[in-house]
């Protein structure tokens, strides 16, 4: 009867642990667009690492601000400290809002070998990786698809120059790391070339055969 209970428990605590997709691919590869429409569909909590970067860096007063704001400038990235602090405490928030919502799509992280095993360990034993979500896109694709957006996004790092640097630190570090998790067979690769409909036929056939 208290194994019973025990197991009950034991159980519970394991489906309740925070349940991650990381969502890579290059800068504008479509992470952000693409994890709006999984939420809609299959209720997951997007976090994007750059944009949580993104609103710290505009906080009053915050420690890291400048730090923040000339990593993104120059397509570098940002110490893991700084980011899996604010990746925690947006999925501890979440989750003491209802328990219940334990499924993350956590976008543009883990992109070096910092990242990852900065994510190995802090979150190890606190939240499972289901798999790897890769938008796989040409970097010229890339390149056309941020600079159109840049237009409008105000953001900094939307510019040749930026983006010249952001496709070298993809290249040279995040993809590395896509490529390690292919080694473990926790890659679901999708092509990002395509519309963004398409995209999301085969991002769908992905999320139903894993759910
Ligand atoms: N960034 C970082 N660590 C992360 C995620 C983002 O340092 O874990 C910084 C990095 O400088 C990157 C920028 O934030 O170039 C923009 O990232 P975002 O994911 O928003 O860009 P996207 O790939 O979606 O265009
Ligand atoms: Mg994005």
């Amino acid at each position: 009867m208290v194994i019973s209970c025990w197991g009950a428990l034991i159980r519970k605590l394991l489906m309740m642990r925070p349940q991650v997709v990381f969502v890579l691919g290059g800068p504008g590869a479509g992470k952000g667009t693409q994890c709006a429409k999984i939420v809609k569909k299959y209720g997951y909590t997007h976090l994007s690492a750059g944009d949580l970067l993104r609103s710290e860096r505009s906080k009053e007063g915050t420690e890291y601000g400048e730090l923040i704001a000339s990593f993104i400038k120059e397509g570098k990235i940002v110490p893991v400290a700084i980011t899996i602090q604010l990746i925690k405490k947006a999925m501890e928030e979440k989750m003491a809002q209802d328990s219940a919502k334990n499924t993350f799509l956590i976008d543009g992280f883990p992109r070096n070998a910092d990242n990852l095993s900065g994510w190995n360990n802090h979150m190890n034993g606190y939240a499972d990786v289901k798999f790897v979500l890769f938008f796989d896109c040409s970097n010229e694709v890339c390149i056309e698809r941020c600079l159109e957006r840049g237009k409008a996004s105000g953001r900094t790092d939307d510019n040749a120059e930026s983006l010249q640097k952001r496709i070298q630190t993809y290249m040279q570090s995040t993809k590395p790391i896509i490529d390690e998790y292919e080694k473990e067979g926790k890659v679901r690769r999708v092509d990002g070339a395509k519309t963004v409909e398409q995209v999301f036929l085969d991002v769908q056939k992905i999320f139903d055969s894993e759910n």
